[in-house]
């Protein structure tokens, strides 16, 4: 088989963030079926296809939180996300997670320039307000540049013969870096719970509404669940 890079989207990805950021579904491991199977193991009986009675025990299953049937079920994602995203997003435990190095590799390095600038909230330290008539262009190109100037940096100290792990180190947190991870849907919901949030920062909460359209396909009835809840997926 062809190598491709990895930085190359995969063909079923979800831009974000104004189209600087993607997600794409590279892998996935069971189905529906895989949940209402595991929930019955104990009866000894397996299920080819999903009835009106296997949804109503899937909707139980994830009203009463009964997770560990839905631990059967396996996603791979690849991403490609600000370097505070990441940051954020491998907070999470329950993923398996696997990234390019900048100790390998200084090709193809992108930065992020925020779409649109939001004020900061006076009365949340964690949170931001958008606002319309925030006259953001000129703090935009600010960033922009900054972001030029922590590459050059980083090319100059190479130049001089520092070793990429050291220099790697001037790196803005706007660098675009791209990861897999994998992780099961039971992990996955919690995850969607906490970063599609309004108290999730913005830009992370762009992956984890991407995320709902990638996987809605796969778990077309878990997405109803949560869709019957007032969720967007
Ligand atoms: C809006 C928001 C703001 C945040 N702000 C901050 C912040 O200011 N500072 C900060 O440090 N973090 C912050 N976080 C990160 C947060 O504290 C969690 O680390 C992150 O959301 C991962 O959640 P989790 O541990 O539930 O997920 P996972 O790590 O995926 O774990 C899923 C679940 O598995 C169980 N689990 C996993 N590992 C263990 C373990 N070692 N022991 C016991 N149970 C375990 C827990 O039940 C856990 O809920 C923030 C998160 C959000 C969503």
């Amino acid at each position: 088989m062809a190598l491709t890079h990895v930085n190359v989207p995969p063909e079923n990805h979800v831009k974000v963030l104004d189209g600087q950021g993607w997600v794409g579904l590279i892998d996935t491991l069971g189905t529906e079926t895989t949940i209402v199977n595991a929930a019955r193991v104990s009866f000894g009986k397996i299920r080819q296809e999903m009835d009106e009675r296997d949804v109503a025990l899937l909707h139980y299953l994830i009203e009463n939180r009964h997770t560990s049937p839905l631990e059967h079920i396996v996603f791979t994602f690849s991403v490609h996300c600000p370097l505070f995203v990441r940051g954020q997003w491998h907070r999470h435990r329950t993923w398996s997670y696997n990234e390019i190095s900048r100790r390998y590799t200084e090709i193809d390095m992108e930065f992020y320039v925020p779409p649109k600038l939001r004020k900061q909230a006076e009365n949340n330290r964690q949170a931001s307000v958008a606002c319309e008539d925030f006259d953001d262009a000129a703090l935009r190109e600010v960033i922009r540049a900054q972001n030029e100037q922590s590459l050059k940096t980083y090319e100059s100290l190479l130049a001089a013969g520092v070793c990429r792990e050291q220099a790697r180190g001037v790196l803005s947190q706007n660098m675009m870096v791209t990861f897999w991870g994998t992780v099961d849907l039971s992990n996955l919901i919690h995850f969607l719970e906490l970063r599609d949030s309004e108290h999730a920062q913005w830009e992370i909460r762009e992956y984890a509404k991407a995320i709902k359209k990638l996987i809605k396909p796969v778990v077309p009835h878990v997405a109803e669940y949560y869709e019957s809840k007032g969720e967007v997926w």
